[in-house]
């Protein structure tokens, strides 16, 4: 047999190439119970033994990897090691011992199971994508315990027998622990087959960030995956190529020179403007949520954030943050990047991002429902303490902070706004600027309604998008329906950048439409002024601005607008792009 494909789905882009080697997930744990009080004595001093090992382990590698890659990357192992520390956290596998009689490795892996199947029924995927977390923490307890108590079996664990793989290969795993994907990088991996996790999964965004392709396959095909045989990754569009042949080889050596080489040409446009042939500049900006997002902002050299999504600093709680601890928060962002504008979204939970500590009610339809500045104005002490919070912070920093509204539908809302800003302005001083999102049809449509109230907005597209084409951004089977490049979304695009222009307002996009060179080519024709996308974005989509002229995308945008379909229009740029020597 010849080679063949596999469907596939790209979690990390880039295009990997080699021998496959696999790695199983810990399946042969020992499941033992109704140990004896004597055997259960036995097991409570093995785990206590291996947690002590294991916390000292994800220390030492904390710092080894912190050496080699970097404090974030090795944050995980600290926040491991935390978690493992944690005697709560322990006490559900003593207690599993002590009283139901588990062997130790079964009461470890059923307690973190406990703790990762409770994440997995969160309704917000970045929490789902954390219950991998605990499972890794799992396997190295497990691991431990294995080489501590010869009759019951351990989990291979390829951190313990670096370096791992031996020779550069390609993994393929079941599922990956964001701790694997961090070991592995600085040894001999090409890239990563998985079969559960997500785009959003933990090993997924760290496999982006280190920049190792990566691809997400059905659990049925795993089999196909043979040990030693060569594997092409991300080669071809939604498949990868198995047994692969030398022609396919030689393909995939060209495409991986071409990446480098645009790599390093994007590289070179950092301290360039996003300036168009005929001499309109764009503001370049960045999207944010986190401290840890604020290193890859200022080494990116974006011009400002154009979104700080202040709901992940409410989400890290296991309360509401208080007023101190806000300002401090928002202070050091504007600090961070001083004369640089940052615009910083009011809280917006409901919908898919729930508060683990503010329940709320069961809701029929929650992306309709009570979320956005709709929850915030039905719990005042909120608003206004994070108001404060960021009035405080301006006050301190000596930088303005500009304030945006999430989910606005009618100017009451703002007015409402409005007034808490004032007030609270005259005890707090610091200076605000505010502004809406555009994420509702409705607000899309009635900008002009808001001259006066607010200084500036900018298009959440994931939102606007669901609502526009009434396709839940979340459902796995409304892909090919959700997408920014219906004409409908674009005309709504359109229309509320041109009345905000009339209005004298600035006009930004946040939603992730803007780090699409095809999207950022018909939002530069729009006349936005300002772009704002993930860091790793940025040289693509100044790359695509430089090389266009303000008519030549004007006139694709009036010609997209006359199509019907979504994928017409993305292919319209795509070809047009492409005709300018820009391809991905
Ligand atoms: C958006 O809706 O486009 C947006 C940026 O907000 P979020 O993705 O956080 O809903
Ligand atoms: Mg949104």
């Amino acid at each position: 047999m010849g080679e063949y494909r596999i469907p596939s789905t790209t979690l990390s882009s880039g295009v990997a190439f080699g021998p496959i080697v696999i790695i199983g997930n810990g399946e042969a744990v020992s499941e033992e119970i109704g140990l004896s009080e004597a055997e259960r004595k036995t097991q409570n001093g093995i785990l206590a033994q291996a947690i002590e090992l294991s916390v000292q382990e994800l220390k030492d590698t904390a710092i080894r990897v912190e050496a080699a890659l970097g404090k974030d990357k090795a944050e995980i192992f600290e926040s491991h090691a935390e978690i493992l520390e944690d005697r709560e956290f322990q006490d559900d596998f003593f207690s599993l011992i002590r009283d139901e009689g588990y062997c130790a490795s079964y009461a470890v892996k059923t307690g973190c199971e406990k703790h990762a199947s409770e994440m997995e029924e969160l309704d917000d995927e970045y929490f789902r994508g954390r219950a991998d977390d605990f499972r890794d923490i799992g396997r190295r307890v497990i691991s431990k315990i294995g080489s501590l108590a010869s009759p019951l079996v351990g989990v291979c664990d390829p951190s313990s027998s670096l370096p791992f793989p031996p020779s550069p290969s390609i993994i393929v795993s079941r599922s990956l622990s964001p701790g694997q994907t961090v070991q592995f990088y600085a040894q001999n991996v090409l890239g990563f087959v998985v079969c559960s996790g997500g785009s959003n999964s933990h090993a997924a965004i760290l496999a982006r960030s280190l920049g190792i392709p990566a691809v997400l396959v059905s659990e049925t095909d795993l089999e196909n995956f043979k040990p030693g045989t060569e594997l092409a990754l991300n080669l071809e569009i939604n498949a990868v190529v198995v047994d692969a042949e030398k022609s396919t080889e030689a393909r995939a050596m060209g495409k991986k020179k071409a990446e480098g080489e645009r790599r390093q040409r994007l590289a070179r446009l950092k301290d360039l403007s996003a300036e168009t042939a005929c001499g309109k500049k764009i503001g370049m900006y960045a999207n944010g949520g986190s401290m840890k997002d604020l290193a890859g902002i200022t080494a990116s050299n974006a011009e400002g954030i154009g979104l700080f999504r202040t709901e992940f600093l409410f989400m890290e709680q296991t309360a509401l943050p208080d007023e101190g601890t806000q300002t401090e928060f928002y202070r050091r962002i504007l600090d961070t990047m001083q004369h640089r504008p940052v615009i910083f979204r009011l809280l917006d939970i409901g919908g898919d991002k729930p508060l683990p500590y503010a329940p709320h009610p069961e809701e029929g339809n929650p992306f309709l429902g009570w979320r956005g500045i709709r929850f915030l104005l039905d719990n005042p002490q909120i608003l206004r303490t994070q108001l404060r919070s960021l009035l405080a912070a301006s006050a301190l920093s000596g930088h303005p902070a500009r304030i945006m509204v999430p989910m606005v539908a009618c100017t009451d809302e703002i007015r409402k706004v409005m007034d808490m800003l004032e007030e609270e302005k005259k005890s707090t001083g610091g200076t605000a600027l505010l502004g809406m999102m555009v994420e509702t049809p409705a607000a899309a449509l009635t900008v002009s309604a808001y001259k006066g109230l607010i200084s500036f907005i900018s298009i959440g597209s994931n939102d606007l998008t669901q609502y526009t084409l009434a396709a839940d951004r979340e459902n796995k089977h409304l892909g090919s329906l959700y997408s920014e490049f219906h004409p409908g979304v674009l005309a709504l695009m359109r229309k509320a950048c041109a009345d905000a222009r009339e209005a004298g307002m600035e006009t930004g996009i946040c939603g992730e439409f803007a780090g699409k060179p095809e999207g950022a080519l018909y939002l530069a024709a729009m006349g936005f002024d300002e772009l704002s996308m993930s860091p790793l974005s940025l040289g693509a989509v100044k790359e695509t601005i430089r090389a266009i002229t303000l008519a030549e995308a004007g006139a694709l945008l009036d010609k997209a607008l006359c199509m019907g379909e979504a994928s017409q229009i993305q292919e319209l740029a795509r070809a047009f792009l492409e005709k300018k020597g820009i391809r991905e």
